[in-house]
């Protein structure tokens, strides 16, 4: 086989078992070499440092500050945080990870939308890149870590495979996608989904406005974005591009906290899917109109909300759940039968025909129901329906590798949020690592996870990424 090391690369055994400084490969059958780790043959292999995982250092009180001075670009005072899209606050936070990138020694650039890549050459940089990253932006009155993790928490990795004297052979590249939350324009996993190359997004963007009628296209182009022309679609990256992406994120449930472990692997994102639906009747007095003349809007939302249940339950999965968020009648007086109903459903699985059959069913029962208590359906709209996506099998191994290496214990888990890593899992293999966070607690100044449970999560993710970059 071709040499496959550079000169230079100072010829590392990662080995978590064994704190001897110089060992021969041969001599000790416990000790792990870079050629095991990587599946490549190295050039020399009677001479090199044997370092263990344990030595893998996270500087932790650097990260704490990090995640503290990050959390004060905000528009609300703390504990809590709020990062809109593009306002100045956003801008400043953009512009101090792109210093911490650079810092880093990470070769930076952003694209028309503003994702920002944060690359460390490899070796053999013609190979298509691993990657990892998450947001920045944090809705209304939330909290630091949610997204931030993964940012912050990547430079970490780099840094953590740098002071080690690791040399990846495919490129590693951070990213910071703009606009997970739909919190301005509507729109959630904004910059993740254009990267997907959505075109139908990349053509709605020209005419999207926020709640007080600003454009997207003048928003973005008063962050120092879409500078050229309107034309988005130079956003979209091919398949292919990436042999891998790892996101590192805070669990946002409760689950690893209350079983006292460490790291979650993510098997599979369930995906959402949102339906709006009106009823419109007659309405009426709410003393004059006898019962059986009544064709109650709000009755027939109730009833639809009834059934909502009914047929996410019927489905036999947990992974199957449906809510009905928002229930508004009209005109809402007490002594008035309600002449129109407005229900936003969400309903997620991690199987996609499964939540398409919840969603047909949902339809037929709003017909039926219709029908039944002579109102119209005057709208059922499903608004969006994202297909789940699954972890890739060998990078699910990987961090499986990852954490029995670094002794952290783990669990296979579905992320029952949706991340941008279910946008890119549609043009690279995708892989997530989840760490616990305080009482599942998420978009609330009350989320908190601590910095020894975010060091796990950031070593695990180093060594998945140095994993996957020489493979
Ligand atoms: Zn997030």
């Amino acid at each position: 086989m071709a040499l496959r090391f550079p000169p230079l690369l100072p010829l590392i055994v990662l080995c978590f078992c064994s704190s001897v400084i110089v060992a021969h490969k041969y001599d000790d059958p416990t000790a792990k070499t870079m050629e095991d780790f990587s599946g490549y043959p190295i050039q020399e292999p009677h001479s090199f440092i044997q370092n263990s995982f344990s030595s893998l250092s996270v500087e932790m009180e650097s990260l704490q500050k990090q995640i503290d001075e990050l959390a004060s670009f905000s528009d609300t005072p703390a504990p809590s945080v709020t990062r809109i899209l593009y306002t100045e606050k956003d801008v400043l936070a953009r512009r101090y990870i792109k210093n911490l990138m650079g810092l880093s020694g990470l070769s930076v650039r952003e694209d028309a939308v503003g994702n920002i890549f944060g690359r460390w050459d490899g070796y053999e940089p013609e190979l298509s890149a691993v990657a990892t990253g998450s947001h920045i932006d944090a809705i209304p009155y939330s909290g630091k870590y949610d997204g931030v993790v993964g940012v912050l928490g990547a430079i970490e990795a780099i840094n953590v495979l740098m002071r080690f004297g690791f040399k990846p052979r495919r490129s590693l590249e951070i990213i910071l996608f703009t606009s997970e939350e739909p919190t301005r324009f509507g729109i959630s996993c904004l910059g993740s989904r254009l990267l997907a190359g959505i075109e139908v997004l990349a053509k709605a963007l020209k005419t999207t406005v926020d709640a007080k009628n600003g454009s997207f296209l003048d928003a973005a182009r008063s962050a120092g974005y879409v500078k050229d022309d309107n034309d988005l679609s130079s956003v979209f990256i091919k398949k292919g591009s990436y042999s891998a992406f790892v996101e590192l994120h805070i669990e946002q449930g409760p689950i690893l906290e209350e079983e006292g472990i460490s790291i979650g692997i993510v098997t599979a994102i369930a995906a959402p899917a949102s339906i709006k639906v009106e009823f419109e009747g007659n309405g009426g007095h709410a003393g004059a109109v006898l019962m059986p003349n009544r064709n109650d809007a709000g009755l027939a939302a109730a009833e639809l909300a009834l059934a909502v249940e009914k047929h996410v339950l019927e489905s036999g999965s947990v992974d199957t759940v449906g809510t009905v968020g928002i229930l508004e009648l009209h005109p809402g007086a007490i002594n008035s039968i309600p002449s129109k109903s407005h229900l936003e459903i969400d309903t997620r699985d991690i199987d996609e025909d499964r939540r398409n059959t919840v969603i047909e069913n949902i339809r037929q029962s709003a017909i039926r129901i219709a029908k039944g208590r002579g109102v119209r359906l005057f709208e059922f709209n499903v608004i969006n329906q994202d297909p789940p996506a699954l972890a890739e099998k060998a990078i699910i191994k990987a961090v499986e590798a990852a954490s029995k290496e670094l002794n952290l214990t783990h669990k296979f888990m579905i992320s029952r949020a949706y991340h941008d890593s279910l946008f890119m899992a549609r043009v690279s293999p995708m892989g997530m690592i989840f760490i616990p966070c305080y009482k599942g607690y998420s978009h609330k100044p009350e989320e908190y996870a601590s910095i020894e449970d975010i060091a796990n999560g950031v070593k695990v993710l180093a060594v998945t990424l140095a994993k996957l970059s020489l493979t």
